[in-house]
């Protein structure tokens, strides 16, 4: 008997048992082998919506960026104000996602 994630939920279930003690979802009826690419499918879903991740975060930030120089706001302007808002959001958004990417090659 092996404890494997439960490609439903996520969480820790036994691959004998017949359904998944969380969600209930049924196990019983997959095979290990359609199990292990459940798992590799939502494995690679993860990575995919990182990366989508990244790029957002990643044109956020360049966008807010570009804004800044080409409309130059004035000093203490709500416009001001949003923009070093957006640059910031996209800054820390990208910076947190480029961590979750490492975490998430290093499983
Ligand atoms: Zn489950």
């Amino acid at each position: 008997m092996a404890i494997i994630n439960c490609p439903f939920c996520g969480k820790k279930a036994s691959d004998k048992s017949a359904a998944c003690g969380s969600c209930g979802g049924k196990l019983g009826e997959m095979t290990a082998e359609e199990l292990s690419r459940l798992q590799r499918d939502k494995k690679m879903a993860e990575g995919r919506n990182l990366n989508n991740q990244a790029m957002m975060s990643l044109v956020l930030f360049l966008g807010s960026f570009a804004w800044y120089y080409q409309r130059q706001p004035e000093t203490a302007s709500l416009e001001l104000y949003g923009v070093q808002s957006a640059m910031f959001i996209g800054c820390a958004w990208y910076l947190v996602t480029k961590v979750r990417i490492v975490l998430y090659k290093r499983k």
